[in-house]
């Protein structure tokens, strides 16, 4: 990757000058590795046009030859999966192994819309009536856009666009400008997959270029996946302007660890849920609710376990985790640290005494662990997203329940127990979209579909799996009769069945 990076627009680099840049970091040293080209309005609308000419031939394209892209785009991946793990580690900060991991299961989601001309097949009822017969069929919408956060600059993208070229449309990327090259290297490989120019395309910047994309006339449906307060102004602005919209926005996923538990798969789980990833990921257990009498002894195995991690560069090998992925990220997660304590909490373990193992200008944090939180401090109201964990104690099972459900977010969660009796009422009772019953990070395989509930989803539909096929496409039922050579005569009477 050049040290400039720019939009790819109908099958090339765009060869324009940007009005607008900003810059990328390399987290782990904290200087400034190279410019991204912000979009202005007409950029977009450049983008869009390229993706609106495509669909006239990409939407009637047969199914064999989708598939027969989607598989070579698939070996590409696989060949060149280290090369954008690298790229995400240069920008991102995640340690290479996690961002392996992220093209993985990116990946899973290409094989899963390899099986679109299953996906896609309708339903057909011969003899509704007398010599007519029904049939369903699903149809493309169009132009479609994905916007995306920093924290999988390769996976959420691949949440959505497999599906929806697989479906027939046409798509234009806007990833998080703090880690854009991942999404130009997948345009690239794409195009080697022989992708026809324009199917994919990708458009970077900020406010601006999202806005445009919310209110382009010509594009038909927006998937989103940021914070909160962003995802809920995607769904209004974009379901304003007649859009079909997904937004899914931010998550604080609690893991309850019953009496009966196994403390150290519990404490281990709270661990690696807790700190991978630096804690920014949006399915990051971000609170541990102890049911008494475990806390003491689950405080005292996830305190000594966060003494051996290993923090440093994401390229090093022996890292564990990595930085933050920003300087204003690093200053807003470590605040949490003073107000939690100035709160009443108990800071256990100090992230900022933690060794790193990287260059000082770094945008380091180590692990944090904070004991006796209580629901009204803002180190439990808010999503931190770095690497901080809260111990709750409750009393009871009921007690935990229902700090879940009363908690304003609802993507992931995780009981910890060995009664398989409270983990069944538990996935019942739970007000969450993703479950994990002794598994911290439950996050669904690509054929099933991936998404909260209450302020962490804008919109009904999750991304990927059946769910993602449809919101890609239309509905459509055919009602046809081939005339008997004698014609039925004038009937003014609503149709039955008969
Ligand atoms: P973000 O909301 O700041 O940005 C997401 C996207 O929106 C980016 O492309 C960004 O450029 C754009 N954007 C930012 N501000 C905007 C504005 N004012 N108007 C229009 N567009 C704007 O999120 P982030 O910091 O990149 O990512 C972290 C967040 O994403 C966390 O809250 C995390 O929980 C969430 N997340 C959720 C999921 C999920 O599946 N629910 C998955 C990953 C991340």
């Amino acid at each position: 990757m050049s040290s400039n990076i720019t939009h790819w627009i109908n099958g090339k680099l765009w060869d324009g000058t940007a009005e607008r840049t900003g810059d990328v970091y390399n987290p782990a040293t904290g200087e400034v590795s190279r410019q991204v080209d912000f979009a202005s309005v007409s950029d977009v609308d450049t983008a869009v046009a390229a993706a609106k000419a495509a669909f006239v031939e990409w939407g009637s394209t047969s199914l064999a030859k989708r598939t027969e892209v989607l598989f070579a785009f698939r070996e590409l991946l696989h060949r060149n999966r280290d090369e954008i793990a690298a790229l995400i580690t240069s920008e991102h900060g995640k340690v290479a192994s996690d961002a392996a991991g992220e093209v993985q299961r990116g990946l899973e989601v290409v094989e899963f819309a390899c099986g679109i001309p299953h996906l896609l097949k309708g339903a057909f009822s011969e003899n509704v009536s007398r010599t007519v017969d029904s049939y369903s069929i699903r149809q493309p919408l169009g132009v479609v856009a994905g916007i995306t956060p920093f924290n999988f600059p390769a996976m959420v993208p691949m949440w959505m666009f497999p599906i929806a070229i697989a479906c027939g449309n046409t798509f234009v990327l806007k990833p998080s400008e703090k880690d854009p090259s991942a999404a130009v290297r997948i345009g690239q490989l794409l195009t080697a997959a022989g992708l026809p120019d324009g199917v994919f395309n990708v458009v970077h910047g900020d406010k601006v270029a999202v806005d445009r994309l919310l209110t382009h006339p010509d594009v038909r449906a927006v998937s989103f996946v940021g914070s909160t307060p962003i995802a809920r102004y995607v769904y209004e602005t974009g379901t304003g302007a007649g859009k079909r919209v997904q937004a899914l926005g931010g998550a604080k996923n609690h893991m309850v660890v019953l009496p009966d538990a196994d403390l150290d798969l519990a404490a281990d789980a709270a661990i690696n849920a807790g700190f991978g990833s630096a804690g920014e990921r949006c399915m990051a257990i971000s609170v541990v609710v102890a049911v008494e009498p475990v806390a003491d002894e689950l405080v005292d195995r996830i305190r000594t376990r966060i003494a051996d991690l290993t923090v440093g560069d994401g390229m090093r090998p022996d890292s564990q985790m990595g930085p933050l992925v920003t300087k204003p990220h690093l200053e807003k997660v470590s605040s949490y640290l003073d107000a939690g304590t100035a709160a009443g909490a108990k800071l256990v373990v100090d992230g900022r005494g933690h060794p790193i193992s990287g260059d000082e200008g770094g945008f380091w944090l180590g692990p944090t662990l904070f004991d006796q939180v209580t629901p009204q401090m803002s180190i439990y109201t808010d999503e931190i997203f770095g690497p901080v964990l809260s111990i709750v104690r409750a009393q009871s099972y009921a007690e935990a329940l229902d700090l879940v459900n009363s908690n304003q977010y609802g993507n992931g969660t995780a009981i910890f127990t060995n009664d398989g009796g409270a983990a069944r009422r538990f996935q019942h009772e739970v007000e969450v979209g993703m479950v994990g019953i002794n598994v911290p990070i439950p996050v669904p395989m690509a054929y099933f579909s991936f998404g909260g509930w209450k302020n962490s989803l804008f919109g009904d539909t999750h991304v990927h799996g059946a769910e993602g096929v449809h919101f890609y496409t239309r509905g459509k039922v055919v009602t046809q009769r081939w005339l008997d050579p004698s014609h039925g005569g004038i009937n003014l009477g609503f149709p039955t069945s008969s």
